[in-house]
């Protein structure tokens, strides 16, 4: 291992913890990254679940995203080559109250490809990515830093860490370790959003593939699963609840939630199919209101670094720019061209 070669570890495989991962490994740093989860999603998970009518994907986190800066958009480029990106095409709208319907947005709207989560595989590909592991403790052992699992098990020494964790979920890990990093995740309060996912034995006759719906009283955004790419014929629908909802039914039980969300999805419907599968979903920490954040922060003594859209922006593409501005930082990168980064790698 080479002078310039750090041992650094990342706790969080989310799109922001990746896209530093990807920078990291690309300038030769010894990377690993550890995941909570059973496998690739974070808040862009897919769930597979079983119907009497067979398999079916849903998307219960991001529902889509769109790519303006030109770095995340030649990531996209990638993903699309890649085959884990598509455009989710058709009408996808925002509704008023009074049924007025105008286009959601002016721009291309994206997914990953056969469920969301594919995103986060690709982003995945090729780097040493150890999911379902807890990481619990960072301890100082000399002048490295020791990781510590849930289950007390010591995952390695690193010279480096970075947290890609969501904001709620920072202080626990840095309060003792960088404290003025553990202040901003500690400084943010994300919106909660209850997630409805449904199956019915035919269509619903809704003739639009997205809704964005303004003034409901219930529900902010209603997603025909079925209509994006490689989602195969069931009709399955996503319905997000308002963040106020929410908030206020956050602790009720899920069929209650889902009961309230089926219903608030079929008023749109003139037609009423059976409904052969009903479940919902609470992401406690589901979206950030912060625009146009720090980016990322680094504690360059103490080796910690933090990345996460809560730092850029409620997006997904905020926060692959957060992971991956902080990569630039920590590879002194930051502020070179595109070409002299793009390169980066290959010097
Ligand atoms: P995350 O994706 O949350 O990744 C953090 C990772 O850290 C997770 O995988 C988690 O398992 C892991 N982790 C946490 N604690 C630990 C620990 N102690 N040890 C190990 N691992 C840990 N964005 C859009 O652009 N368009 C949308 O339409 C959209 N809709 C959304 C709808 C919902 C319901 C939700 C929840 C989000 C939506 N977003 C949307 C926001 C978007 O999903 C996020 O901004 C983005 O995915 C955040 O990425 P991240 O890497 O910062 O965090």
């Amino acid at each position: 291992m080479s002078e310039d070669m750090k041992r650094i570890a990342i706790i969080g495989a989310g799109v922001a913890g990746l896209a530093c991962a990807r920078v990291l490994a690309a300038h030769g740093h010894d990377v690993k990254v550890f995941d909570k989860g059973r496998g690739p999603g974070g808040r862009m998970s897919t769930r597979r679940a079983q119907t009497p009518l067979g398999e079916v994907r849903f998307d219960h986190g991001a529902q889509y995203f769109t790519a303006r800066s030109a770095g995340f958009t030649s990531e996209v480029e990638r993903l699309i080559d890649a085959g884990a990106v598509g455009k989710w095409e058709g009408a996808l709208v925002r509704l008023s109250k009074d049924g007025k319907s105008t286009p959601l947005a002016n721009e291309t709207l994206y997914v990953g490809q056969p469920g969301m989560n594919d995103v986060v595989r690709a982003l995945a590909a090729g780097l040493w990515v150890d999911w379902g592991v807890r990481v619990k403790t960072i301890a100082p052992v000399g002048p490295l830093w020791a990781l510590i699992s849930e289950s007390e098990t010591t995952l390695g020494t690193f010279d480096q860490i970075i947290c890609a964790v969501p904001a709620e979920q920072v202080a626990p890990l840095l309060d003792d370790c960088a404290p003025t990093l553990a202040k901003l995740g500690a400084a943010i309060t994300s919106l909660p959003c209850w997630a409805g996912m449904f199956v019915f034995d035919r269509p619903l006759c809704i003739p639009f593939n997205a809704m964005r719906l303004v003034d409901h009283p219930v529900v902010d955004f209603i997603a025909v699963n079925h209509s994006k790419p490689g989602r195969g014929d069931l009709a399955s629908y996503v319905v997000h609840a308002r963040a106020d909802w929410s908030a206020r039914q956050l602790e009720d039980a899920p069929d209650v939630i889902a009961e309230q969300l089926v219903q608030a999805l079929t008023a749109f419907s003139d037609d009423a199919p059976n409904l052969i599968y009903s479940v919902a979903h609470r992401w406690r920490f589901a979206r950030v209101e912060v625009q146009d954040g720090i980016g990322c922060g680094f504690d360059e003594a103490a080796g910690i670094g933090l990345c996460g859209d809560y730092l850029s922006g409620p997006r997904v593409e905020s926060a692959w720019i957060s992971g991956h501005q902080l990569g630039l930082r920590m590879t002194g990168m930051a502020g070179k061209s595109k070409t002299q980064v793009q390169n980066a790698g290959r010097e």
